[in-house]
């Protein structure tokens, strides 16, 4: 019989919404972050867009729904009060036959935005609701107690069907709770926080060596669960079992090889103030990239990354000069501009030609500000951007981590693919994820819309 939803609040009956079919015109589940202003959070997590039809009518049988419709127009605009109405229980049905084909529970929803169109020429309206679930309760949506296992895979689609994965040796080493398969009667099936940990963990137990490691797994793992959902997916879709080798040598850095589609790993190395399981994320960024069809050769991406570079040396090279120019002169003098290629222009530098600002001050300036363990990846990129030859010499920008100038300088291409596999590796924390969007925000943008390019 179609789409239905229904909404409940704390109290009873009275404030039910329910809409049937003939109000609704589309549903959409999204597990993304949106970008909406009037969001009331920026990093939702998972979205319900729902889209109806508002006919006003007299008719009888009309009422129930304009009632329904004038109570979600009320929840709407509600406060933020969590012991009232704020969260509500939202349960989404599609239904075929007399079979309910997918169903879609948010269990503490709250509305991130509402909007009500009316057109003079029909008659009728319109309405859009985008709903959120209560941050720390996203684990919590559920897709109904009907076909579980299949719902799960419609809504999740990159979960391999081989659910429940056989346990490896190490859920009893690290007390994780095995989700237990889908039972038929029941209907209990594992949530996607569950599934996409078991399925994690399992890949882990198919690299060599792991099993000794058993502090270092954990805090993969638990760096793995904080990730973006479409950052786990996309591991979980590429990666292929057994594709680490361990390194061991004091010397050997890690480092991800296309021809052998491996990673290779210092484990010890990867204990870093950066954080634990930092090199790992950024290596499968290397593999990611590689395996979904190198997705850093992309014109856009590139452009990208080297127009924010551009903006942000420029604005802190005008900000210094504004702030170095006797105010007398400003309206003189002001409106100069100096530009990235001036900044690095060789002849500003050895003497040739006379600078408005210092620029061996500003690069200082920038090194400094870089310094941050959470800016490794930032000041990385950097170093390989920020190059110029001064006579003999090489300046550039160091701040707390840096590749040497002669992996730039060999191979152009390194900046960008090194620049996905860091943007990657930001998708498993979220201070890292917001000094890209504050460095690198046009490129990160483009990093997130390649994503979702290979998350069919
Ligand atoms: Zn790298």
């Amino acid at each position: 019989m179609g789409l239905s939803m229904r909404i409940e609040g704390l109290d009873t009956d009275d404030n039910i919404i329910e809409l049937y079919e003939e109000s609704l015109v589309s549903t959409e589940y999204l597990h993304n972050t949106i970008g909406n202003a009037m969001a009331r959070t920026g990093d939702t997590g998972y979205v319900l867009r729902i889209v109806g039809r508002i006919e006003p009518s007299l008719k009888s049988a009309q009422r129930t729904t304009q009632k329904s419709i004038l109570e979600l127009t009320k929840w709407a605009y509600l406060p933020y009060a969590p012991e009232a109405d704020f969260y509500r229980k939202v349960s989404i049905v599609y239904e075929k036959g007399e079979q309910i084909v997918r169903e879609l529970n948010f269990t503490k929803a709250y509305v991130l935005n509402y909007e009500e169109n009316y057109d003079n020429y029909s008659g009728t309206g319109s309405f859009h609701l985008t709903l959120g679930q209560k941050r720390g309760e996203q684990g919590k949506i559920n897709f109904g107690e009907q076909e579980q296992a299949d719902a799960a895979k419609v809504f999740t689609p990159l979960l391999p069907n081989a659910f429940p994965p056989k346990p490896p040796a190490y859920y009893d080493l690290l007390k994780i709770r095995i989700p237990e398969p889908v039972d038929a009667t029941s209907g209990a099936a594992p949530t996607r926080k569950e599934l996409i940990e078991a399925l994690f963990i399992k890949k882990m137990g198919t690299f060599s060596g792991m099993a000794d490691h058993d502090t270092y797994l954990k805090e993969v793992i638990k760096r793995y669960m904080k990730g973006t959902p479409i950052a786990q997916e996309l591991l979980l879709k590429y990666v292929e079992d057994d594709s680490l080798k361990e390194l061991t040598g004091d010397d050997d850095g890690s480092y991800y090889r296309d021809s052998k589609k491996t990673v290779f790993l210092n484990i010890d190395d990867d204990f870093s103030k950066q954080g634990i399981g930092v090199i790992f994320f950024h290596e499968y960024g290397h593999y990611i990239d590689h395996a979904a069809g190198d997705l850093s050769d992309d014109k856009t991406f590139r452009e990208n990354l080297r127009a924010d570079f551009k903006n942000i040396m420029e604005s802190r090279a005008n900000a210094m000069y504004l702030s170095e120019l006797d105010p007398k002169l400003i309206p003189m003098l002001g409106n100069i501009k100096i530009r990235l290629e001036d900044i690095m222009n060789p002849n500003y530098w050895n003497g040739k030609e006379k600078p408005l600002i210092d620029y061996k001050e500003l690069y200082k300036i920038i090194s400094k500000e870089l310094m941050s363990n959470n800016l490794s990846a930032v000041s990385d990129l950097y170093s390989g951007l920020s190059i110029v030859k001064v006579n003999k010499s090489t300046e550039r920008i160091i701040g707390n981590w840096q590749h040497p100038e002669k992996y730039w300088t060999e191979n152009p291409d390194k900046i960008y693919i090194e620049a996905f596999a860091h943007c990657y590796e930001a998708q498993f924390d979220p201070n890292r994820r917001a000094n890209f969007r504050k460095y690198f925000p046009t490129a990160y943008k483009r990093f997130e819309e390649l994503l979702e390019g290979v998350h069919v």
